[in-house]
């Protein structure tokens, strides 16, 4: 009893408090020193700069997706790390051609729409019906039998602003199965509010998710100031009466790759600390904040890691991901291919929500390593970063390794104008602020560095995970 109460005071942090098994002081030291030194490199911002600039748009299976492979393995090589490699991925290849939309009465006028990702096409002529609106997929079912039969369904329904991205998925469920739940109903098209905050007319593309079950039918997405004048349309009590055409259409399943690098840990036995993000970006804009920003940050929290001593014990990782916006191929590929060497991977982080700042330090760990994801957090609070809840669901692109157990550290960024830019044209470079960029490059470094340098096992988590406090 008396050793056990000891213990933890032997490992005493710079701060003076005790962290228990969790890291020397030593490893404190380093990890204040990375992160002061992340705050003064510019890196984040230059390979996003670098990767919208020179290759753009990078959609599935486009001319932008191959290069952006190419893009990575070179910069991954120019920043030294090890092992650069491509994990071969298929990957769908949907290309969007050319949407338009017309009111026809009462009122004409025509609208810029975008196709929702992976839409079918309309015949050249296109579709005119009466449109049927809701707010969304309850309001849709709770309709009589017959009443969206051949006509185009209009969801209406907002996206709520939140700083966390709540808003966004409470809303999103419209752009995944409104179009399928509608054609069940017998509808012939699909119109929604954008999946968004923005206030602008550039509308916001996503995929949709088509049911074996129901006929496939074209579905566009209107911007907030459009939906709202489409709105006034029904408002006025006369029957509203469209036109839609989709150009869209699907290509042959082709060859992408997630692309990965690593910086060597100093112990050839010790694990894996996996950071990753996704390469792939929707095409209206050049995918700067999704997710060139997140591509950034664990390129540049990787590199600084390289730069650091004591060297990290375990490996980074660093996993870009291809094809998350369509279909997540990249982080299934990953989580098949690498089976037996699951047990190596230690702890994930992933980067898709933005270029920052991180506001929060959330985790999804063992509640024995509570105390370790408290240190890391001491580290950067002075960066403004607070503690979060043991409930991080890491991103999209780590959803596999979760279901199988994998402790994560998620960084929160601030999402409150994210959804604004998120999929639309509008997601270019100057959304990024060089110092939001900066701050959250320094939290990704420390955390995946302290990560490494754990002295325990991270072990895994079981399902519920416990809650904080
Ligand atoms: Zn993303």
């Amino acid at each position: 009893m008396f050793t056990r109460l000891l213990a933890p005071l032997v490992l005493v942090t710079v701060s003076g408090i005790a962290y228990g098994q969790s890291f020397t002081p030593k490893d404190m030291a380093a990890a204040a020193e990375l992160r002061d030194r992340a705050m003064n490199d510019n890196t984040a911002y230059e390979l996003v700069t670098s990767l919208t600039t020179e290759v753009g748009p990078r959609a599935a299976g486009s001319p932008g997706d191959r290069a952006a492979v190419e893009w990575a393995e070179r910069n991954l090589r120019r920043l030294g790390f090890s092992s650069v490699r491509r994990m071969d991925v298929i990957v769908p290849h949907w290309v969007r051609g050319t949407a338009s939309f017309e009111v026809r009465s009462p009122y004409p006028q025509s609208m810029p729409v975008l196709a929702l990702g992976g839409s079918i096409g309309t015949a050249d002529t296109g579709l005119t019906a009466d449109i049927v609106m809701v707010d969304n997929l309850a309001a849709l079912k709770a309709l009589p039998p017959g009443a969206v039969k051949d006509r185009i369904v209009f969801f209406a329904g907002r996206t709520e602003r939140t700083r966390d991205g709540s808003g966004y998925g409470k809303a999103v469920q419209v752009r995944a199965q409104g179009p399928s739940a509608a054609a069940a109903l017998g509808a012939i098209g699909v119109v929604i509010r954008s999946i968004g905050t923005s206030n602008n007319r550039f509308p916001h593309t996503g995929a949709l998710s088509y049911n074996i079950s129901a006929p496939r039918i074209p579905a566009v997405a209107l911007s907030n100031p459009d939906a709202d004048a489409l709105e006034r349309q029904v408002a006025s009590g006369k029957p509203v009466t469209v036109s839609m055409t989709v150009s869209a259409r699907d290509l042959p399943q082709t060859l992408s790759a997630n692309v990965i690098g690593e910086i060597p840990g100093t112990d050839p036995n010790a694990e894996i600390v996996l950071v990753g993000a996704h390469l792939d970006s929707w095409d209206p804009g050049t995918g700067a904040l999704d997710d060139g920003a997140g591509v950034a940050i664990v390129m540049t929290a990787a590199k600084l890691i390289r730069e650091t001593n004591p060297k990290p014990r375990r490996t980074i990782r660093v996993v870009l991901f291809a094809n998350e916006e369509f279909g997540l191929s990249g982080s299934l590929t990953y989580a098949n291919k690498i089976d037996e060497e699951f047990s190596r991977h230690a702890v994930a982080l992933e980067s898709d929500f933005g270029a920052g700042p991180v506001l929060q330090l959330a985790s999804r760990v063992p509640a024995n390593l509570l105390p370790a994801i408290q240190a890391v957090q001491e580290v950067v609070a002075p960066l403004g970063v607070e503690p979060g809840g043991n409930e991080a669901n890491g991103g999209a692109d780590l959803a596999p390794l979760r279901r199988l157990g994998m402790p994560l550290i998620g960084p929160q960024l601030d999402g409150t104008n994210y959804f604004d830019v998120h999929h639309t044209a509008n997601d270019t470079l100057d959304q990024v602020d060089p110092e939001h960029i900066r701050q959250a490059a320094a939290v990704y470094a420390v955390s995946a560095y302290l990560a490494a340098q754990l002295p325990v096992s991270w072990g895994r988590n079981t399902t519920p995970t416990p809650a904080p406090n």
